[in-house]
């Protein structure tokens, strides 16, 4: 049996992804290391037990002593890096806490596999990345691989300067690692910040949906099981050192969500609440991945409308109590 390490498993991502390689890869143990911010919810991990498959340790990843610990007990051969503050409204309220998870405790972890591995050719480091590295773009065109990183929050500062690091560590140390750069998630059991279960919430309370200025701003949304089938893709068959555009062609700005929301909800269009724009709030994002098409065969096939509808109904009824 390999050993995983997950950093953030019990985040809406990484859980996903522990979720999906516990029911699928029996040959798989996982370990999954969360720091149980206020972000992390165990309830995520229900029906995952700890065995022989699974095991959780509540720790830092910027803990060098506890990583270094772990590597011993373990042999990992992939390190799938979720763990971040992710939240972009309390980037700007204060983004040292951005830096320390997202930048240092990337190279903390960077420093730990590369003592243990050097560059055994046969692991993967994979930072889980964002599309909002890039910056924003105008009403066409596609973020490609190669575009500059041009961030606009603390959030997508630090995690640009995780890539960074990544990449650092690949020169220096010929550490196998791998970059994915994915779009807006959505999917079950997300936390109530963000903005799809806070649409969700109100609408089933009744109440206004609040949008950032105009609510024009795009932004490119994906399944969270496909985006975690592209990344045991890119840890299956990416090439060490590439980095991956996770997209799904799915674009819709804000306004269209929050209209998608009352139409479920059965409410009229005109509770829609428009409030003050978000400091550097960027227009728009959207990936071409094409790369991971080709190499990875990366599909999203479940990044529709109907699945999005699906997932707001779901979130709808969890709200008003109800099994979803
Ligand atoms: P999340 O905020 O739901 O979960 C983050 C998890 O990391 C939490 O369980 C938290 O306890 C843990 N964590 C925080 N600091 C830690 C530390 N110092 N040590 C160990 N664990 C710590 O995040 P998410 O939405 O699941 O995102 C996961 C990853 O995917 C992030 O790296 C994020 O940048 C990236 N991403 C997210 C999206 C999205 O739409 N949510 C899109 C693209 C990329």
């Amino acid at each position: 049996m390999e050993s995983w390490l997950v950093t953030g498993g019990a985040g809406f991502i990484g859980a996903a992804f522990v979720r999906m390689v516990h029911a699928s890869r029996p040959d798989v143990r996982l370990v999954n290391l969360d720091l149980m911010t206020y972000a992390a919810d165990l309830r995520r991990l229900d029906g995952v037990e700890e065995g022989p498959r699974y095991r959780f340790v509540r720790g830092d990843v910027c803990d060098r002593a506890l990583l270094d610990a772990l590597f011993a007990q373990e042999d990992f051969r992939y390190i799938i890096h979720f763990a971040a503050q992710t939240h972009v409204d309390r980037a700007v309220r204060s983004g040292a806490e951005f830096f320390r998870t997202n930048a240092y405790g990337t190279q903390t972890l960077l420093d730990a596999a590369a003592g243990a591995w050097g560059s055994d050719a046969g692991r993967r480091f994979l930072l889980v990345s964002t599309d909002e590295v890039y910056g924003a773009l105008g009403i066409s065109g596609r973020f490609r691989e190669e575009d500059p990183v041009r961030p606009s929050s603390a959030y997508s500062a630090s995690k640009a300067a995780a890539e960074l690091a990544v990449r650092a560590a690949a020169r220096t140390h010929g550490l196998p690692t791998l970059i994915t750069r994915c779009c807006n998630n959505f999917g079950p059991l997300q936390h109530d910040e963000k903005l799809l279960p806070t649409l969700c919430r109100r609408a089933a309370a009744g109440l206004a949906l609040p949008l950032y200025g105009s609510g024009e701003q795009v932004r490119e949304w994906v399944h969270v099981d496909d985006h975690c089938r592209g990344l045991l893709l890119c840890l299956e068959k990416g090439k060490a050192g590439a980095c991956y555009n996770l997209g799904s062609g799915l674009e819709l700005d804000n306004l269209s969500v929050a209209r998608l929301v009352l139409e479920e909800a059965g409410l009229p269009q005109t509770r829609i609440e428009h409030v003050a724009d978000r400091p550097g709030h960027d227009f728009r994002y959207a990936l071409d991945f094409s790369r991971a098409a080709a190499e990875l065969g990366y599909r999203p096939a479940s990044s529709d409308e109907d699945s999005l509808r699906r997932e707001i109904r779901r979130a709808l009824a969890l709200y008003a109590g109800r099994r979803p």
